[in-house]
C-alpha cells in the first residue's frame, strides 16, 4: 500500500457533539459543510443523527441535496448560502431550509416556492452574509409574517472570549430580534463556550466535533498514519530534499514516507513538525514535496514502516500553528488520495 491511511474516528465526533450539546439548554445542531471539514459529511451526519442530531448545515444548495441523499427525509439541513439563483429545484426536491441571506432571495424563494421553509441570516457585525439592520427593519415585519423556521446570524471573534466584539454582536442580534415569537440561533462552536447568554434556542458547531479549537476539551478525532516508502543512510555534509535545504550533522537515517503538499500537507509545516514512532520522534527535514515527506529516523533501533503525522503527539492545531494556519484548514485540505478508515 503506498497511500497514507486517515483514520476519523466517529465515536470521538459523536462524543463532542454530545459534550457541546451538554453545556447549553438548547437545541444542537452539526455544521457539515465542506463534506464535514473534510471527513466526509455522509459519514459524520449518519453518526450524528443516529445519537439523535436533528440539524445540519451546509454551505450550499448543492451540498445539501448531496447530504439529503445519504441522510433520508428526516433531519433538517440548512443551507447558509440561501437561496441563490439556480437552486430552486435542489432546495425544492431534497426539502432544503435556505437561510436567505437579502431581500433578493426573500424575494427569490417566495415567488419560485411559496410556503416552502426558510430561515433568515441576519449580519449582526460581521459583514460577510446576511441582511443588515437596516435592510432587516424595512422588510422585518413582511418577512415575520411568512414565519421563517429561524432567526440566524453568527459572530466574528468568538475563539477570543475577552474580544468586544462578542458582546457588541450579541446586543445587535437581540435588538434585530427580541421580542419576534421565532426561534433564534447565534453561536457555532466558539459561541457554545461564551455561555448562556449566546445559546439562544439552537447552536451550530463545526470544528469542535472535529476535535478542534478553540474546543480545548475536545476528543482528538483523526490520526494519519504515513508508510515508509524506503530508508537510507546519509553521511555528514550531506543533503536532502529540494533546495538542499537540510543538512546532515551526524551519520543519519533518513527515511522517505508517502504523502506531501498535494495530500494537504502544506509545505510550510515542514520545518517545525515531527513525524512519530511510537513515542520515538523522527522530525520532518528538508522540503516536503508533492508527495514525499522525508524525516529524521536516526534515534529508532529498528526500520518504521510507518510514521505517524496526526495522532497523540500531533494535534491538527499543533500542525496547524506549525504551518501558521488554523486547524479548519488543514482539516478541509486533507487529500483524496489517503485511504480512509472510519470507525466508531
Ligand atoms: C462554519 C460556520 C459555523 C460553524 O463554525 P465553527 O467555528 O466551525 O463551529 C456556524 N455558523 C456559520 C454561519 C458558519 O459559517
Amino acid at each position: 500500500m503506498t497511500s497514507a491511511t486517515l483514520t476519523i474516528d466517529l465515536g470521538a465526533i459523536v462524543r463532542n457533539w454530545q459534550a457541546l450539546d451538554a453545556q447549553t439548554e438548547c437545541e444542537t445542531a452539526a455544521v457539515v459543510k465542506a463534506s464535514g471539514y473534510g471527513l466526509s459529511a455522509p459519514h459524520v451526519s449518519n453518526a450524528l443523527a443516529a445519537a439523535g442530531a436533528r440539524h445540519f448545515f451546509v454551505a450550499t444548495a448543492q451540498e445539501g441535496a448531496d447530504l439529503r441523499a445519504h441522510l433520508g427525509f428526516g433531519p433538517e439541513i440548512h443551507v447558509f448560502s440561501g437561496h441563490m439563483a439556480g437552486d430552486t429545484e435542489a432546495i425544492r426536491t431534497a426539502h432544503l431550509i435556505p437561510h436567505l441571506n437579502s431581500v433578493d432571495q426573500m424575494l427569490r424563494h417566495v415567488e419560485a416556492l411559496p410556503g416552502a421553509p426558510f430561515g433568515i441570516q441576519l449580519d449582526s457585525g460581521m459583514n460577510r452574509l446576511g441582511m443588515e439592520p437596516g435592510e432587516w427593519s424595512a422588510v422585518r415585519d413582511i418577512a415575520v409574517a411568512q414565519k421563517p423556521v429561524l432567526l440566524m446570524s453568527h459572530l466574528a471573534c468568538a475563539d477570543d472570549p475577552d474580544h468586544p466584539m462578542n458582546a457588541q454582536q450579541l446586543n445587535t442580534f437581540r435588538d434585530m430580534t427580541d421580542g419576534i415569537d421565532i426561534p433564534r440561533s447565534l453561536a457555532a462552536t466558539g459561541g457554545v463556550l461564551l455561555g448562556p447568554d449566546y445559546h439562544f434556542d439552537l447552536t451550530r458547531p463545526g470544528i469542535g466535533l472535529y476535535g478542534g479549537l478553540p474546543f480545548v476539551d475536545a476528543e482528538p478525532v483523526v490520526t494519519l498514519d504515513m508508510p515508509v516508502i524506503q530508508i537510507r543512510d546519509v553521511a555528514p555534509g550531506e543533503t536532502v530534499g529540494y533546495g538542499n535545504t537540510w543538512t546532515a550533522r551526524r551519520p543519519s537515517r533518513i527515511a522517505t514516507v508517502s504523502g506531501g503538499y498535494a495530500d494537504g500537507l502544506i509545505r510550510a509545516i515542514g520545518p517545525h513538525t515531527t513525524l512519530y514512532a511510537g513515542e520515538t520522534a523522527c522530525p520532518v527535514v528538508g522540503r516536503v514535496s508533492m508527495d514525499l515527506i522525508t524525516a529524521d529516523v536516526t534515534e529508532m533501533r529498528h526500520d518504521p514502516e510507518m510514521l505517524q503525522l496526526l495522532g497523540p503527539h500531533t494535534s491538527v492545531d499543533t500542525l496547524a500553528e506549525a504551518a501558521g494556519t488554523i486547524g479548519y484548514e488543514i482539516l478541509t485540505a486533507m487529500g483524496g488520495r489517503y485511504q480512509r478508515d472510519y470507525v466508531e
